[in-house]
């Protein structure tokens, strides 16, 4: 893909209006092949047909940027009726949330308080909450309030992006920490972003391999074969337990090679979105992947 379509779609999942319009309706232009559905309850027999497959699952209520502090309330009563329910139906589920959906953009105490609602409850239930990482003017910000929480809670971590240049740096303090590492799915500047594939699969394979000759959890989340490929080679040969992580990829992607890796015994988590808010995700997988474009394609013209 070249670098003006990926930042066409980019610039898409960044628009306001688009994101506001695209939730009045449901699902549209094959979102639902990415997107698991609009409600939980639609979802909950999604998680446990892949618990059945012996896969666990993240659950992501769609959301982010969030501008308006009724909203953030809402996004906050979702996901803690979401935590409820993992643990009432007993599933092989934990949550991610997204902190600029939590209020961060609108004041910080106020999200805080927020997250920390969420991870109380979670932490009650023993369920992980995952914070994922945004674009990086949120990455100092979500460092410090994970670091905050970590203080009262056990059960709550992050990601690591490596297309950031120095997220090596802050491996050390998080060492504790369970931490998904993925490419990094924003468009950022160069002053503080690699662009180029090389750069990013070399700094994501020197940081999963320190991660996985460490002692805290470390989900590997990427559709990239060849790095899966490195990766189970280097925790062979250096007798790393598959107990002490996982691979996870996106929901909808890649499905074979899920099956792959469950019949070889390793562990693996997909990541489900759902909701309405569907439209800055849904746009950030076609920046990823020209193949994806196909399905807008045929949805437009086909349906
Ligand atoms: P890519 O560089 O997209 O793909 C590498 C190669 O893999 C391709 O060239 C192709 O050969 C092969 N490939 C990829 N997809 C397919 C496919 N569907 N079929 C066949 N071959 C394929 N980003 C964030 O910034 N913050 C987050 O919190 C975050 N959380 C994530 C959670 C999960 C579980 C996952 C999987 C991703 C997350 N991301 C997140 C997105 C991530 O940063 C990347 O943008 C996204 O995963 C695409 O990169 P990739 O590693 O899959 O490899």
């Amino acid at each position: 893909m070249t670098s003006l379509t990926r930042d066409f779609f980019i610039g898409l999942s960044n628009s306001t209006i688009l994101n506001k319009s695209a939730k009045k309706f449901g699902t549209r232009f094959g979102a639902d092949r990415f997107v698991a559905g609009t409600d939980f309850d639609a979802i909950i027999p999604v998680v446990r047909e892949l618990n059945e497959k012996q896969i666990s699952c993240t659950m992501d209520h769609l959301g982010e940027f969030v501008m308006d502090r009724a909203e953030a309330a809402y996004a906050k009563a979702k996901i803690t009726h979401m935590l409820h329910q993992i643990h009432e139906q007993q599933l092989d589920c934990h949550v991610s949330i997204k902190l600029t959906q939590l209020g961060l953009d609108i004041e910080e105490s106020f999200c805080i308080q927020n997250v920390e609602q969420i991870v109380e409850v979670a932490d009650k239930y023993g369920i992980f909450v995952n914070i994922d990482m945004e674009k990086y003017m949120h990455y100092e910000k979500t460092l410090a309030i994970l670091k905050q929480l970590r203080k009262k809670y056990s059960h709550v971590g992050t990601v690591i992006q490596t297309y950031l240049y120095d997220v090596e740096r802050d491996l050390d303090e998080l060492e504790d920490v369970r931490l998904r590492i993925v490419k990094g799915a924003y468009k950022e500047d160069q002053a503080v972003a690699y662009a180029s594939k090389k750069d990013i699969d070399e700094n994501f394979l020197r940081i999963a391999k320190k991660r996985l000759l460490g002692k805290a959890f470390t989900s590997i989340a990427t559709h990239d074969h060849h790095i899966i490929e490195e990766l189970k080679k280097f925790a062979d040969e250096h007798h790393i337990s598959k107990e002490t992580f996982e691979f996870q990829m996106l929901f909808g992607f890649r499905v074979d090679m899920q099956r792959q890796l469950i019949k070889e015994g390793y562990r693996f988590c997909t990541y489900i979105p759902f909701g309405e808010d569907w439209f800055g995700y849904f746009m950030r997988r076609l920046a990823e992947r020209p193949q994806n474009i196909n399905l807008l394609v045929k949805d437009v013209f086909y349906t």
